[in-house]
């Protein structure tokens, strides 16, 4: 896969030199680069940003310096993803379509955004998609910081980065709709807290089941939304008992 991310501070991206995303980009698994939208720009100030159109706060990013990078970064099956709080929630069915893209191109804005031609142009440019993701219902200052969560739960879904792809599958928001169950290690008693004695048992069984429980009363209690969306042929006779 190759990703390729603008911005107008490209240093803010540097921790994806680091951990797991360091290591898929050292062995190749990912070709991850980072841009300045600023090599882009042909005046003297190297400026990025204009007054809105309509009067208002702050500054919009300019299209036609943009235009200018995407041009030379978007090709034929290239994916355009850009952050803004506006757009559709990022959620782990989005990441696990993404990781089977070729080529992600991610656009950081920063001000009031970028000038809203850039993805109706590239949306209506064939053989490209555009699609305009949130990290949550707040406010950022730019959008390196959801370029980075982007890019963490799209490269650990490739296949080799995460060292046990077995790991992978019964995370939270993974194909059983539910959080995950508690986890512990050693030692199996701290601080007068004592590890789940069936955790111990060796009973595979019990074990499964135990975490199954846990995995449902875990979502009931934090997330009855996902549960409500749970089908019924999701849920196993023993679950309807609990
Ligand atoms: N004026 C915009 C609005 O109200 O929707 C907010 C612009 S924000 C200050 C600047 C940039 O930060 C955005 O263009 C986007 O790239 C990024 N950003 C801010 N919050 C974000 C969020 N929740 N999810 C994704 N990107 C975000």
């Amino acid at each position: 896969m190759r990703i390729d991310i603008v911005s107008i501070f490209p240093e803010y991206l540097t921790p994806l030199g680091l951990s797991l995303v360091g290591k898929a980009r050292t062995s190749g698994l990912v070709d991850l680069r980072v841009h300045d939208l600023r090599d882009w720009t042909t005046d003297r100030h190297r400026t990025v940003d204009d007054t809105p159109f309509g009067g208002g706060a702050g500054m919009v990013m300019k299209p036609d310096v943009w235009g200018a990078a995407l041009d030379e970064l978007v090709t034929d099956g290239t994916h355009l993803l850009l952050p803004t709080p506006s757009g559709a929630p990022l959620t782990q069915r989005h990441a696990e379509r993404w990781a089977e893209d070729a080529h992600l191109v991610i656009a950081c804005g920063r001000y009031e955004g970028i000038d809203a031609r850039v993805a109706a142009h590239y949306a209506a440019r064939p053989g490209v998609e555009v699609s305009e993701y949130s990290i949550g219902d707040y406010v950022l200052n730019g959008g390196e910081v959801a370029a980075m969560v982007l890019v963490e739960a799209v490269v650990r879904l490739l296949p080799g980065v995460v060292g046990n792809p077995h790991s992978l599958v019964e995370e939270s928001h993974g194909a059983a709709g539910l959080l995950e169950y508690p986890v512990y290690t050693k030692p199996p008693a701290w601080r007068e807290l004592d590890v789940p004695e069936v955790l111990l048992s060796g009973h595979h069984g019990r074990v499964e089941r135990w975490r199954r429980d846990q995995a449902l009363a875990r979502t009931a209690e934090r997330r009855p939304d996902l549960l409500a969306r749970l089908a019924p042929a999701d849920l196993d006779k023993a679950d309807r008992a609990v």
